[in-house]
């Protein structure tokens, strides 16, 4: 019988992590609700102890997810495992993930602490997560620039404590593949109760070697790999969920191991992840990209057409490519809208929130004569109140005309206040943005704007990220509209509220 490799999925965490990518509470649950029909073994859910907004994030997650276990981070301390043991309380099944510098560097500048007493830090940390839990993962941090024998000691140590779990990390995405998989093989050979355990990887991207390392990692028997949808993550990101279970698939020739994913599944993650981070996939990026199946060239084409195997190693469909081939239209009723919605993992608290939603769906319905899962998604993303959703769009008016300058006049709602601007501008964006700003005064610069259309076709509802930044702090905001400037206009109202939400967050670097 070939191995189980878990898969364990780190986007709601490191993936978080990235700048601008942080998600609210419903959009994590959103998330994690699709990782759980991939049948995602393990979900990383958040670090508890980070903030309240994550305390309640992460339990969120562990109170709907029922087939997978969810997973909260905490540093090897007393007051992280308690918080993350709390928010994990109504999970199924959960999983505390703790972790402790190994490095000569960190322990003596950051943690200030003798190697024996790392040891005995670690060793009480699992000990007290068992109150919580059996199922306790821990991590070495900064294990690549670790002293070797040093590492072995520590890990025998915390399996003795119960760690079922070992996670060796490239924190800084430094090593090679060769390389990688010999310190798993050598780990795995010279800690004498090492086969009491699950081996695991988490590998960053710096030099695109994330994958690879990991698969390296793999053959070298880690048992589980941690890793992102589209990848992403702090920096250049983690490894790609995406990448690694379909390397594995593809060549079972290969592996000794395949995952429990469902495949078809994997295309709409990425959008949906993409859609609530704004952080769109690249074309060419392998698996999820919009090009990565298709063969422009005639040559190639003609060789589909005979004989499928000739240039594709994979199919569109088994990666979840033509499977939002929905259609709802102006003419489908609440009934279907909202099976259709439950089909997606979206569920409302209220019967007034999807009355409010299916008046949306109409309205767009009106404008789009199909409606796709991505159009729902985008809706839903628009849609959903937010505590910290303070100001909202209520008109705008943008003209655009050849010869003329183009100028904008919005409206927005702050609580029951109506506050007017209007501006000119380069373009009825600029011009919107200008008006906006005269409102609310932020400062803020822009980084980033960008437009994708959701599904195809002119009549698509266009999606627009606005990244900002003030005082060090970056945000993605997102709008979704078949109008582009509405889109904008939205985009940078949903940026300027998460600016000015109070999320604090401590980012460790795992
Ligand atoms: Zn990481």
């Amino acid at each position: 019988m070939r191995d189980h490799l878990i898969i364990f999925d780190t986007t709601l965490r490191d993936g978080e992590q990235s700048p601008g990518a942080s998600m609210t509470k419903e959009e994590k649950v959103r998330i994690a609700r699709q990782l759980e029909r991939m049948g995602v073994d393990v979900i990383e859910a958040g670090f508890p102890a980070a903030s309240n907004g994550d305390f309640e994030a992460v339990k969120a997650v562990a109170d709907t997810i029922k087939d997978s276990v969810v997973c909260g981070l905490a540093r090897a301390i007393e007051a992280d495992i308690n918080r993350a043991g709390e928010a994990l309380r109504g999970a199924n099944a959960a999983r505390i993930h703790t972790f402790i510098a190994t490095s000569p560097i960190h322990m003596k500048n950051k943690l200030r602490m003798s190697p024996e007493q790392v040891i005995e830090q670690a060793v009480k940390a699992i000990q007290w997560a068992r109150r919580y839990t059996d199922n306790i993962e821990f991590s070495p941090e900064d294990a690549g620039r670790s002293e070797i024998n040093f590492l072995c000691r520590v890990l025998e140590a915390v399996i003795d404590a119960g760690a079922k779990t070992l996670n060796i990390p490239d924190t800084v995405g430094y090593t090679m593949p060769d390389q990688f998989g010999r310190l798993i093989r050598t780990l795995r050979e010279r800690i004498p109760n090492s086969d009491k355990v699950v081996f695991s990887v988490h590998c960053h991207n710096d030099l695109g070697l994330a994958v690879a390392n990991s698969l390296s990692a793999v053959i070298n028997g880690a048992r589980q790999v941690e890793c992102t949808i589209n990848g992403l993550g702090e920096r250049a990101g983690n490894a790609a969920l995406e990448e690694v279970v379909m390397a594995v698939r593809t060549r079972q020739d290969f592996f000794p191991c395949d995952t429990r994913i469902d495949t078809t599944h994997i295309v709409p993650a990425s959008k949906l992840v993409s859609g609530i981070t704004g952080f769109p996939v690249q074309p060419n990026k392998a698996i999820v990209g919009a090009n990565a199946f298709a063969h422009e060239s005639g040559i190639h084409q003609d060789g589909v057409l005979k004989h499928r195997e000739t240039y594709e190693i994979m199919r569109a469909e088994d990666v979840g490519w033509g499977a939002n081939k929905l259609l709802l239209g102006k003419h489908s009723g609440r009934n279907a809208f909202r099976s259709r919605l439950k089909e997606l993992g979206i569920e409302f608290e209220s019967e007034e929130m999807l009355n409010t939603m299916f008046v949306r769906f109409k309205d767009l319905a009106d404008k789009k004569h199909e409606i796709f899962d991505e159009d729902l998604h985008a809706l839903v993303s628009d849609e959903v109140q937010t505590p910290e959703e303070h100001y909202r769009l209520l008109s705008l008016i943008a003209h655009s005309e050849t010869g003329e300058i183009p100028f904008a006049r919005v409206v927005i709602a702050d609580g029951n206040n109506e506050l007017h601007a209007e501006s000119e501008g380069s373009g009825p964006v600029d011009a919107t943005f200008r008006a906006i700003e005269k409102i609310l005064n932020s400062g803020a610069e822009l980084q980033l704007f960008s437009v994708n259309n959701i599904t195809s076709g002119t009549d698509a509802q266009g999606e627009v990220t606005v990244r900002l930044q003030k005082s060090g702090r970056i945000v993605n905001g997102h709008g979704a509209d078949t109008d582009i400037v509405v889109a904008s206009a939205k985009a940078y109202l949903s940026a300027f509220n998460k600016l000015y939400s109070k999320l604090e967050k401590a980012h460790p670097q795992v």
